[in-house]
């Protein structure tokens, strides 16, 4: 039986054109290896048959399960519990000088970051494969968000981070009761130790690496974009960029809307990426083959040094028409309290990435009042308490009284 969704024709590799039928593969494509990242196909004329605006329209779920025919699952009996997306769009109206702009707050998720989009796409796969223990390497959110849906499912969940990772990540990733293996190395080294882990003892791998899976759920950040704005498509979405699964999930939900004559173009998509780790910025500006580099950026959830879907995600920047671009650390600090400071929205550097992109291009003069800029914010502030402190400048000693309350003012030219 096709157990990968109902409107699932296959899975076709990146590198090498390879179809699979469903069910022929799991993870990668068999010829290439880790290069052969597969992408889910669909029988789009089915879906629209059966899929309307109008469904859309007259729907009352409030989540990302709104877009179930558009999704690789086979039985809605095993969908996560969690509540994930139908995230705020906010009207940012006059943040940095866009009468425009809109901010996608995806810290509302149940995990606080835009990965559970992906993890309850793939937990709903492992609960219909009937698996009994799950696994990823993260930089932080993508384990944090497993261990929160593992809970929810009452599985066992193992997490390998790098040492370093910022400790409010690993605490929330213990408090949810996985089981935390803190690598000394990088990214990198967490990602080739979790894979042989995971060929060892058999557990489901979330990575988005491997997981075909984990790009559906992405994508479902650009399909509420899209209705939030009434089918109005913005002239650019910035992206933060680390492995390059979410540009791949937000390009193939633009598309796919468009294909089923939903909308009318695809959004020209800006991905953004920290200057100390812009591996993918580097080969979709020259033209190349993808050099790994060294990650050294705050921005720690796109520390991603050796990306393994640049080659989708760059596809998906061509299509659009957009371009890649790097920001530094102390734009990304800045962008953390200007956001936050214009908005309410609080993010941590990498959920701010694509603000402080935007932030620089409307400077450069790439983007201009006239457009409709939607920005993605993909991940909570208090993930990372001590770059939030970088950003945020001192709280203001004072003693007990009143009188120290007015100088304290005073100092500061506030009364
Ligand atoms: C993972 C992550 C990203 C980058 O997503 P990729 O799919 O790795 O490109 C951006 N922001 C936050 C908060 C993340 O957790
Ligand atoms: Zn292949």
């Amino acid at each position: 039986m096709d157990r990968s969704g109902a409107r699932v024709t296959g899975f076709k590799c990146v590198l090498c054109d390879r179809v699979y039928a469903p069910g022929e593969v799991t993870y990668t494509c068999v010829d290439c290896g880790l290069e052969g990242i597969l992408d889910v196909l669909y029988d789009y004329d089915e879906i629209a048959r059966e899929f309307s605006r109008a469904d859309l329209e007259r729907s009352i779920e409030n989540s990302h399960w709104r877009y179930m025919p558009l999704l690789p699952i086979g039985s809605e009996e095993t969908l996560p519990v969690l509540r994930t997306g139908w995230t705020p769009l906010y009207h940012a109206e006059g943040v940095l000088g866009l009468p425009n702009l809109y901010v996608k707050d995806d810290s509302m998720n149940p995990t606080a970051s835009l990965k559970d989009r992906a993890t309850s796409v793939a937990m709903a796969r492992a609960a219909e494969e009937g698996v009994s223990a799950v696994a990823a390497a993260s930089t932080g959110n993508a384990g944090c968000s497993l261990a929160g849906f593992a809970a929810a499912q009452g599985l066992p969940c193992y997490i390998f981070v790098p040492a370093d990772a910022p400790s409010p990540k690993v605490a929330q990733l213990l408090v949810l009761g996985a089981t935390v293996f803190a690598v000394d190395g990088t990214y990198g080294d967490a990602f080739d130790l979790a894979s042989e882990a995971i060929a060892a003892f058999g557990w489901y791998n979330r990575s988005c690496a491997v997981n075909p899976y984990l790009v559906e759920g992405k994508k479902t950040v650009a399909l509420e974009v899209c209705e939030q704005l009434d089918f109005e498509v913005p002239d650019k979405v910035f992206v933060p960029v680390g492995d390059g699964c979410i540009m791949s999930g937000v390009y193939k939900g633009f598309a796919e809307f468009e294909k089923l004559g939903f909308t009318e173009k695809v959004p020209e998509l800006v991905g953004v990426q920290a200057e100390g780790c812009d591996p993918i910025r580097e080969a979709f500006d020259g033209l190349c083959e993808l050099v790994p580099c060294e990650a050294d950026t705050c921005a720690d959830s796109i520390a991603c040094g050796h990306p393994r879907n640049w080659r989708k995600a760059v596809r998906g920047v061509r299509a659009s028409g957009g371009r890649m671009m790097a920001v530094p650390d102390d734009a990304i600090l800045a962008g953390m309290a200007e956001l936050a400071r214009s908005t309410g929205v609080f993010g941590e550097p990498a959920g701010v990435t694509a603000f402080a992109g935007l932030a620089a291009a409307v400077r450069e003069g790439s983007v201009t009042p006239d457009d409709t800029v939607v920005v993605l914010m993909t991940g909570s502030g208090l993930k990372d308490t001590e770059s939030a402190m970088r950003a945020a400048g001192e709280a203001v000693p004072v003693g007990r009284s009143l009188e120290d309350v007015e100088r304290a003012l005073r100092d500061r030219a506030e009364i």
